[in-house]
């Protein structure tokens, strides 16, 4: 997908702060990060999100990496919020699956801000 921002970050066209570059996955610093420490773990393959096929081996190569990321960015101990932002309704803006990686400062109790809706 050479549209695709993540693909390109994962190709090496466009510069990224890489965390982890791992086989089939790659960990970098969100560019506009909502704490201290955001980061986001993507398969170097394109899939849009959750639903688009994802090996079951994939999805466990992603979220093992999490606890790794933590600990690589000194949050493990403190805690940490781990968001997949999946299709529409969820707000996900970046068509290639990614996991968020949140953490750095306490956050507040909940997870869910549902937009108005009459
Ligand atoms: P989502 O809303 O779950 O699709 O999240 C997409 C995330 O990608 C947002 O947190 C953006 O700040 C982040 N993002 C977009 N472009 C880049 C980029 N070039 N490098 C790093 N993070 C990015």
């Amino acid at each position: 997908m050479s549209e695709c921002i993540f693909c390109m970050i994962a190709n090496g066209d466009i510069p990224a702060k890489v965390v982890l570059d791992e086989g089939d996955i790659l960990a970098f610093d969100d560019i506009a990060p909502q704490g201290p420490i955001h980061t986001l773990i993507i398969p170097k393959h394109h899939y849009s999100d959750m639903g688009d096929a994802v090996p079951a081996e994939m999805m466990a190569t992603i979220f093992s990496a999490v606890p790794r990321i933590a600990a690589m960015k000194g949050i493990a101990e403190s805690g940490y919020r781990v968001i997949v932002n999946n299709g529409r309704d969820a707000a996900q803006t970046v068509g290639h699956l990614h996991v968020h990686v949140i953490g750095g400062n306490p956050m507040a109790h909940g997870m869910v801000h549902f937009v108005d809706v009459d």
